[in-house]
């Protein structure tokens, strides 16, 4: 699906509106992450939508950390984040920008406020608070500190600032409508007291804007002509836009809002996230069962893919669940056509192919890819010893098992076709070896008696070959609504997420695949080399995605 074909969604149409009648002229947007956690495919979406509409319409999109509340923002979320976005393939305009940039302009705002007598400074508590406020159906009831005069608010305010009062003491309050029927407007908080020291401004302040007192006033001195969020913030929008009209502020942005991306199987919520990292069910952000950006990085997802994803499911105002195997499709569809080629042996079982001579070896070429000849063939070193798949042979098998068996042929991929003559078996009776000969006039020709072989299987030289450990992974999840209907997500967490295998082994081209890089393990799935565990002598292969593709099927029934 390309962008061409598809109708245009409503921020489109808006835009083109707003850009056909004059509103705007040059079309601004931002991504406004708040650094406390690693980006998930939730936030991808709203990056692809925000960088994509400035990419659509020639204009620019920032990237500005939401940094308000420093009791949960670090540093290493900032950089991640960054790290991330570039990863997915956009660039922002000019610097990374932060709230914090605009602590200052923000608190000579607030004082604007109080002396146009529009805030005021609070001493309710916030359980008393509460208590005024109302609920959806009765109006809230008016401070008693509301009317105080502007010279004391700004003797109070200033004492915030200055560190004299203590946190929850007192708050400053935009004087709006405690009747208001929208909550929002009923006298939001716009300062706290938090004396707590911020990753960027240090020690600086003790008082700190809240979310709506920043977002608007940072989109306008941006000037950003679309603020785009996610529906849970149509309430606020009126404030925002009070907040607009009754301060000097140099541009007039405007909020749209569109639905949040949920997906089964999937949890994708900072916090829930984080709590798995905490407590030790994952093996950190980056780790490849997570649906952050940075483990499905690890896992062998590719930008495109995940960038094609959000272009499928589109932009709507209706919230809905997506399904995970959409995000399959999408990764599974970029592979197939970009991801060379390659041979592995999961759990091996020896072969020695009696009548090719001792010590010899020879190579053998194999396509990159079946239809990309832009991707450079592979060298196969064929022996008389190789490994094919334990599951791959039988000593005796019905017809519809088109693999290796006791007195019967099959095609090795690639190589030649081989006879199986005899087993070897331990002393647990298990089998260790099969003795097969091979047709050495069969290389990209039938066997000359004729009789066809009925299968092909993948192998790899039992001498020249890479070992390596491949890492199965399964959903995190095995419940398709982890956190719906008042359920502890933690008891979904499905507990055979992760399949370790040892002593896998590769053919010996993988010795050089670089961490990401994504391949297609022939007859077996997707696989990548993780950029964190393994050693350049045994290298550590992430199962991306198994080859079956159960979501087109579902589509086409
Ligand atoms: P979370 O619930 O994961 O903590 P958040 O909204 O608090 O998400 P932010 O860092 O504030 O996280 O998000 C940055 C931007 O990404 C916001 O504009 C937000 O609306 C958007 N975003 C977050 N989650 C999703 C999602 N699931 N789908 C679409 N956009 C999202
Ligand atoms: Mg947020």
């Amino acid at each position: 699906m390309t962008s061409e074909s598809k109708p245009a969604h409503f921020l489109q149409n808006l835009i083109r509106e707003d850009l056909a009648e004059g509103r705007v002229s040059q079309v601004a947007t931002r991504f406004p992450p708040e650094p406390n956690g690693y980006l998930h495919i939730g936030h991808a979406k709203s990056i692809c939508l925000n960088f994509g509409l400035a990419q659509e319409f020639g204009g620019t999109c920032n990237l500005r950390f939401d940094d308000t509340n420093p009791a949960k923002e670090e540093e290493e979320f900032v950089d991640a984040i960054k790290r991330d976005v570039s990863w997915l393939g956009f660039e922002w305009n000019g610097e990374a920008k932060y709230s914090s940039d605009n602590f200052d302009q923000l608190y000579q705002w607030a004082l604007h406020l109080i002396k146009a007598g529009k805030a005021y400074v609070c001493d309710l508590s916030a359980e008393e608070a509460r208590h005024y406020r109302g609920t959806l159906k009765e109006p809230g009831k008016n401070s008693p500190y509301r009317d105080r005069s502007v010279e004391e608010n700004l003797a109070l305010f200033e004492k915030m600032r200055n560190g004299e009062m203590e946190e929850g003491q007192c708050s400053l309050r935009a004087k709006i409508d405690m009747a208001a029927p929208n909550i929002n407007l009923r006298d939001p908080i716009i300062y706290r007291i938090k004396k707590m020291a911020h990753h960027q401004t240090g020690d600086k302040w003790c008082i700190y804007p809240s979310y709506d007192f920043t977002h608007g006033q940072c989109d306008a001195i941006e000037g950003i002509s679309h603020s785009i969020c996610t529906l849970e913030f149509e309430d606020h929008k009126p404030l925002y836009d009070w907040l607009i009209e009754n301060l000097p502020v140099p541009s007039r942005p405007r909020q749209y809002e569109f639905a949040r991306l949920h997906l089964n199987y999937t949890v994708v919520s900072k916090r829930k996230l984080k709590q798995l990292v905490d407590e030790g069910h994952v093996d950190g952000w980056d780790d490849p069962r997570m649906p952050t950006l940075s483990g499905m990085r690890r896992r062998g997802f590719t930008p495109t893919s995940i960038r094609n994803f959000c272009e499928m499911i589109g932009v709507t105002r209706s919230d809905s669940v997506v399904d995970v195997g959409m995000l399959e499709y999408s990764i599974r569809d970029d592979l197939d056509k970009n991801a060379p080629r390659a041979m592995c042996v999961m759990e091996p079982l020896k072969v020695t192919l009696k009548n090719y001579p001792e010590g010899r070896e020879e190579m053998l070429s194999a396509p990159g890819h079946p239809v990309r000849d832009d991707l450079p063939a592979r060298e196969l070193p064929f022996g008389r010893t190789l490994y094919i798949e334990k599951e791959d042979f039988r000593e005796e098998a019905n017809k519809k098992y088109k693999r290796l068996v006791l007195g019967k042929k099959v095609r090795l991929r690639n190589a030649y076709v081989i006879f199986a003559e005899e087993v070897v078996k331990n002393d647990a009776g298990e089998i260790v070896e099969v003795i097969c000969s091979v047709d050495l006039d069969s290389l990209g020709k039938d066997p000359a008696d004729g009789v066809k072989p009925k299968g092909v299987i993948h192998w790899v030289s039992a001498v020249n070959n890479v070992e390596c450990e491949v890492r199965l992974y399964d959903r995190l999840f095995n419940d398709s609504a982890p956190d719906a209907g008042g359920k502890n997500f933690l008891d979904c967490v499905n507990p055979d997420n992760l399949q370790i295998l040892k002593g896998c082994k590769a053919e010996i081209g993988l010795a050089k695949a670089a961490p990401e890089q994504g391949y297609q393990f022939e007859r077996n799935g997707y696989f990548c080399r993780d950029s964190k565990y393994g050693s350049a002598e045994v290298p550590v292969f992430n199962r991306t995605i198994g080859l079956r593709d159960s979501w087109a099927k579902e589509q086409n029934k």
